[in-house]
């Protein structure tokens, strides 16, 4: 049998007045190599969950979807499509197994795994085995809007239940408890935390000589020093006339780094935060890669004998053209927009600011190549080079995987000794041309649409039940 030879030859020999027969026959083939290229498709699947699941895309890419780009040449959609459907098929066997079999097309998989759960798998397989694509299409978007007028329900429900009970207890102190929205919360973490750093940097800077031996101070337990915080951040907002600042103030971030230190990390000097953190020697370095810089002379003890003007590290006319010479992070399959300005020689190693030493990165791979180790040059050529964090060459794009010279028939040899009967007919839905009514469908099939019946009646067309 040689399908490949047939299915190329048979329109050329009769290109117009094929008989229907013929014609019947090279249906047949298209809807035969389909379930087989959809059964083989389950194996691709497989092995991209286990990629996934194992990280064995985290070298240097921001997510699996990244690395199928530039490995495989997928587009970005369709590969974060395929690590979803993968990721989901994970945990909903009958519809992996369905897929495996060439029973059910990709299609109506990626389709169906928007909305299955382990609970609704089952009915929603009889869905996708019965049904034409566009059916399930059809169920899968009824089905969505459930959920969503479900999900907004919750969301409401749990907005209107945010709260804050403030009152006193008997013996005078004041007790706190509260419910807040998720955004809110983390604000709230970020305020305490950021608080409680402060505290203790002040407490180091009063006893610095606080040690073990010390008894009289006992470290405060997480609890107390939360209540610290708390009554630092409630005088700081008051202090501060409840002015949350611009967001650009908000998120600044002001580094302290020594010039010698930025050259050389052995260097006496070192790199802090506003508040004294100490900071990477490699961090400060990717930071002041692309900053706006105050240059500060210090005279030996530390007193300001000279403040020059702010400056942009990378002017801004420089700044268009690197934009538009890069468009977008060079780190091999990577090329996304929102880029910051890399000195391929650092400045305060006497790079140039250049177009030549510059290269855009993702804030994702700007820290690559700051702080994991992955290196870039230009060598003389000019072209960008990428090396991983063991030094081998990261190439832009990979070598070309290995291809039988008879894909097809590879394929049918391989799911015969699987002993997978794949024929014209194996994905053919049960539908017999009774018209879909989708409300009723949904009103059957979903679990929350049977339980509030009145959310769902209004899409349902008069006697449409069956
Ligand atoms: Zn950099
Ligand atoms: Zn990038």
């Amino acid at each position: 049998m040689n399908m490949l030879s047939d299915i190329s030859l048979a329109p050329i020999i009769q290109p117009i007045v094929g008989s229907a027969a013929d014609l019947e026959h090279l249906g047949d083939q298209i809807a035969e190599l389909s379930a087989h290229l959809d059964a083989a498709g389950a194996r691709l699947l497989d092995l991209i969950r286990e990629f996934d699941a194992r990280g064995g895309w985290n070298t240097g890419f921001v997510s699996c979807a990244a690395w199928l780009t530039w490995r495989v040449g997928l587009d970005r959609g369709a590969a974060r499509e395929r690590v979803r459907v993968a990721r989901a098929l994970g945990t909903l066997p009958l519809l992996a197994q369905a897929l495996a079999r060439g029973e059910l097309s990709y299609s109506k998989v990626r389709a169906l795994t928007r909305i299955a759960t382990p609970e609704t798998e089952e009915r929603l397989l009889r869905v996708g085995t019965a049904g034409t694509a566009e059916h399930v299409e059809r169920i899968v978007r009824g089905w969505r809007r459930v959920d969503r007028q479900a999900e907004a329900r919750e969301t409401a429900r749990r907005h209107a239940s945010r709260a804050l009970h403030v009152y006193q207890d008997g013996d005078g102190m004041v007790v706190v408890r509260g419910r807040l929205d998720q955004e809110v919360g983390a604000v709230l973490l970020q305020a305490l935390a950021a608080a409680r750093e402060t505290l203790h940097q002040r407490s180091r800077a009063t006893h610095p000589g606080t040690g073990p031996a010390d008894v009289s101070e006992e470290t405060p337990t997480m609890s107390q020093q939360h209540a610290d915080a708390l009554a630092l951040i409630a005088e700081a907002a008051l202090h501060h006339g409840m002015d949350p600042g611009t967001t650009g103030e908000r998120y600044q971030v002001v580094v302290h780094v020594d010039a010698a230190f930025l050259a050389d990390p052995d260097a006496p000097g070192e790199s802090v935060l506003e508040d004294g953190t100490h900071v990477p020697a490699e961090t400060s370095r990717r930071l002041a890669c692309d900053a706006s810089r105050v240059v500060m002379r210090h005279d030996a003890d530390g007193r300001v004998t000279e403040v020059g003007a702010r400056t942009r590290t990378i002017p801004p006319a420089l700044r268009l053209a690197l934009q538009h010479r890069d468009r977008g992070c060079r780190f091999p399959g990577c090329g996304v927009r929102f880029s910051q300005g890399h000195h391929i020689r650092h400045w305060a190693h006497g790079g140039p600011t250049t177009l030549s030493n510059l290269a855009l990165l993702c804030r994702r791979h700007h820290r690559a190549v700051h702080e994991e180790g992955y290196g870039v040059e230009r060598p003389p050529d000019g072209e960008l080079r990428f090396r991983r964090p063991d030094g081998r060459i990261l190439p832009e794009s990979p070598p070309p995987a290995a291809v039988p010279a008879d894909p097809v028939e590879a394929l049918r040899a391989q799911h015969d000794a699987q002993h997978l009967r794949i024929h014209a007919r194996t994905a053919m839905p049960g539908w017999l041309g009774e018209r879909l009514d989708v409300g009723w469908a949904i009103d059957v099939l979903h679990p929350l649409a049977a339980s509030g019946r009145t959310e769902v009646e209004t899409h349902v067309s008069k006697g449409g039940a069956p």
